[in-house]
């Protein structure tokens, strides 16, 4: 950093001002027709190291994001043209957010050090959980609980979080947690007293105790690391404000205590089970009822029996099942659909005729579509469609091809 760059970055040594007059030295238009704006001071930050950019104000109009140009400079983008001397504010409620995810996250990177000697690779803050990467091929629970109660600790802890700026001659580089670039003259150091130290551009809580808790959410493997989400400050307690309401409604539902959830949704999901294979009975013996009734009633046509019927009740699944079930007696062509457009077809299998290519073709020209094989076709017809007669209308087709 040069010494100009770091007297425009008042947040730099001050991440708690929100509230401040700066002058415009430019302010040009973008092709988004917004401006792009200078100051000659600024306590907005832009977004770099995984923190996400403040918003804010600029006079009355929308700061929508902040970043740093090529040569470091500070770019406000805004959404409409400011000029002269300016009152300017950062909107406290996001940044104080930004702040207890970031300094959230120096914590939890040293605990997965100490408690597993696994190194962050790189962190990223999103709207509503932030990620951190750590090197390592897998990670358990007890791990994780460790960490998180060890990071936990250090926040009640309530210790000093400092930035200070050291020339690199003067810097014990093997006292950072992460190696400095190539190139740079000096180094803007963050301390967690007597626990962490790294460099880094960020803005920060003064004291731990300002990010309240962090909580781990869930992990994941991720190309040779593990992707570990996480919440820190209010976020944390956004997060189990909404579980918790989770779980009260779970339990008003099942008329049980928070603790009876568990065993009441095993017994519910038991007892699915068992519903589950009593349908399935149950159906499979209407099904052969259903068969011997459409037996009774079925239309011969060169020693062929010609089953037509359009079902009262059923789903796709049970037309399957009956169509199935039907042209396993010898001889059989059966065309079965449903009130909502479905239909059917099966041929038993010495019957030898192609009635996908009828059935399917027919289904085409009627606006619908479908597929099957030989002896077997399932369509779906358009509502415009009357079921009825289109089964009349194919079995007509294959009557005449038999
Ligand atoms: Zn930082």
């Amino acid at each position: 950093m040069t010494s100009n760059q770091m007297e425009e970055k008042y947040y730099l040594d001050d991440a708690y001002t929100t509230a401040f007059r700066a002058k415009v030295l430019s302010c040009e238009k973008l092709l988004n027709g917004h401006f792009a704006v200078l100051l000659d001071k600024t306590y907005f930050f832009p977004e770099s190291g995984g923190q996400l950019s403040d918003k804010g104000k600029i006079l009355n109009v929308d700061v929508v994001n902040v970043r740093e140009d090529d040569a470091g400079r500070v770019v406000h983008e805004v959404t409409a043209q400011v000029d002269g001397e300016v009152s300017c504010d950062v909107d406290w409620e996001a940044r104080f957010d930004h702040m207890q995810q970031h300094t959230g996250q120096h914590v939890l990177t040293r605990a997965f050090i100490e408690i597993a000697g696994m190194p962050t690779v790189s962190f990223h803050m999103g709207d509503e959980t932030c990620t951190i990467d750590l090197e390592g091929k897998g990670l358990g629970d007890q791990t994780i609980n460790a960490a998180e109660d060890l990071a936990n600790a250090i926040i009640w802890g309530n210790r000093e979080v400092s930035a200070r700026t050291v020339p690199l001659s003067r810097l014990k580089e093997d006292a950072l947690r992460r190696s400095l670039p190539e190139g740079v003259t000096d180094a803007r150091v963050v301390e967690i007293e007597n626990f962490d130290a790294v460099a880094c551009c960020g803005t920060h809580v003064k004291r731990t105790g300002e990010l309240g808790i962090i909580k781990v959410l869930k992990h994941e493997k991720v190309k040779g690391s593990v992707r570990v989400h996480f919440v820190a400050g209010r976020r944390a307690l956004l997060d189990y404000r909404d579980k918790h309401g989770v779980v009260k409604s779970l339990a008003n539902r099942f008329t049980t205590s928070v603790d009876g959830i568990l065993d009441k949704t095993e017994k519910l999901s038991k007892d699915a089970q068992l519903l589950r294979k009593e349908l399935q009975k149950s159906i499979k013996r209407l099904a052969a009822f259903d068969k011997q009734r459409l037996l009774a009633e079925a239309s011969t046509h060169k020693g062929r029996r010609f089953i037509v019927h359009l079902c009262e009740a059923g789903d796709e699944s049970y037309l399957n099942l009956l169509a199935s079930a039907c042209k396993n007696e010898a001889g059989t062509i059966v065309f079965l659909g449903s009130k909502d457009g479905h239909v059917v077809c099966a041929a038993s299998p010495e019957v030898s005729i192609d009635l996908a290519t009828h059935v399917v073709g027919a289904a085409k020209e009627a606006g619908g579509g479908g597929g099957g094989k030989g002896d077997f076709a399932r369509v779906t017809l358009p509502d415009s469609v009357d079921v009825r007669e289109f089964l009349e209308k194919v079995s007509s087709y294959v009557k005449n091809a038999v």
